[in-house]
């Protein structure tokens, strides 16, 4: 039996009144997921527990079979896996962003997309200056990289900082048992990085400055028992995005790397699935993830939104059901992480579509016509918790 998960990040939405007050997924021309649909189990879920952000980190937990509120620490532990970074059970993984803080206001949590070069050597230099005694500072890409605190703290409140763009930082800096740790080591990076030599050549661009770290999303490692320790499978995880690899990793997925990746609507998404039909060879299961469908959401582009659900439709889902035809026992799972509604630019709760097709019987028992919000809620199947799909449907026994 091959399994395969396929996974359009964000794609649920809300209706759009300039597309006759229908949803991206209703109004975008998708015969393959809609083919899908009508020969599999079709319905609604909720990925995101509630009382859990609804972040793809949680969201991707419930697809890949995990109950986020028993194994959700953080995204930064996540984060360190994808990294190559080993945590111990009582280390403390935070995110560190470099930022841009001028006058005590956050003026850009990406301290200007700042290079991966450029931030590379500031980090490094961080290390130098304020790692050790526990402490160790690790490069990520852009602005996104990685404090490990070993046998750290990690119950204090931290605040993501593209949540407080263009407010005062003083009250959300780290608080509660630990934060005067981290508030050292932000004053601290302001005073190194306020002499700096990237900044210099920065500000002679006319470029934001990195002024400052800003430290949160922290957690130990979460504890995930294996797909081979659960239900002795082994499998493969493809995507552009850290956090997706990272949480495959945990899972005992091996990640492969298609080139050309790279998260938006330009992505090689040819290279996805042909990459991902090769690795069906020779692993059980493999987990294809897709972020343009989320990132179009993020941008509040409905056109750009369209485009990336017909892209994945005929550049993922086509191949793949083609390619398919050469294993005689299969299982699909079709659903996104969480919605990520143009209308609000981010991520909501709400529930999202799946569809599990199971071949060679592909008559499902509660089929619809096509794949999307409205024709999923009208199956009337409701799976309460998203994380009990894969176990009681997708890898059942
Ligand atoms: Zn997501």
């Amino acid at each position: 039996m091959k399994y395969l998960i396929l996974q359009p990040d964000g794609v649920a939405d809300w209706p759009i009144a300039e597309l006759g007050d229908r949803t991206p997924l209703e109004y975008a021309h998708t015969p393959n997921m809609d083919y899908l649909a009508s020969c599999g189990l079709l319905g609604m879920t909720h990925t995101i527990p509630r009382g859990c952000p609804p972040g793809s980190d949680v969201g991707t937990m419930s697809i890949l079979g995990y109950d986020p509120r028993q194994y959700h620490t953080g995204r930064s532990p996540i984060e360190a896996a994808s990294m190559g970074v080993e945590l111990r059970p009582d280390d403390v993984a935070f995110r560190c962003n470099l930022v841009c803080i001028e006058d005590g206001t956050m003026r850009d949590f990406t301290a200007g997309h700042i290079s991966t070069d450029e931030a590379g050597e500031i980090i490094r230099d961080l290390q130098r200056e304020l790692g050790g005694d526990g402490f160790e500072f690790h490069p990520g890409v852009s602005y996104r990289h990685l404090l490990v605190w070993r046998e750290g703290k990690a119950g204090m409140g931290t605040t993501p900082p593209h949540d407080i763009t263009d407010r005062a930082v003083a009250g959300y800096l780290p608080d509660g048992d630990g934060a005067d740790v981290l508030r050292h080591l932000m004053a601290a990076s302001q005073r190194i990085l306020a002499q700096h030599t990237v900044n210099r050549a920065r500000r002679e661009r006319g470029l934001r400055l990195a002024t400052s770290i800003w430290l949160w999303g922290q957690g130990k490692r979460p504890l995930l028992p294996t797909l081979r320790q659960r239900f002795g499978i082994d499998g493969a995880v493809i995507s552009a995005v850290d956090l997706v690899n990272g949480l495959g990793i945990l899972a005992g997925l091996e990640v492969i790397r298609v080139p050309g990746v790279t998260g938006f609507l330009d992505t090689n998404y040819q290279g996805k699935a042909s990459y991902g039909l090769r690795a069906l060879r020779d692993k059980d299961l493999v987990f294809v993830h897709v972020e343009a469908t989320d990132e179009t959401g993020h941008m509040g582009d409905v056109q750009k939104k369209i485009q990336a659900v017909e892209d994945f439709d005929s550049k993922i889902v086509a191949p793949i059901l083609a390619g398919l035809h050469e294993f005689t026992e299969w299982r699909l799972l079709m659903m996104p992480d969480h919605a990520t509604p143009c209308a609000v630019k981010t991520h909501s709760a709400d529930p999202v579509p799946f569809v599990v097709v199971a071949a060679p019987d592909l008559r499902g028992g509660r089929n619809g016509s096509a794949y999307n919000e409205r024709a999923a809620a009208a199956t009337g199947l409701v799976v309460a918790e998203a994380h009990t799909l894969l176990p009681e449907y997708l890898v059942r026994a």
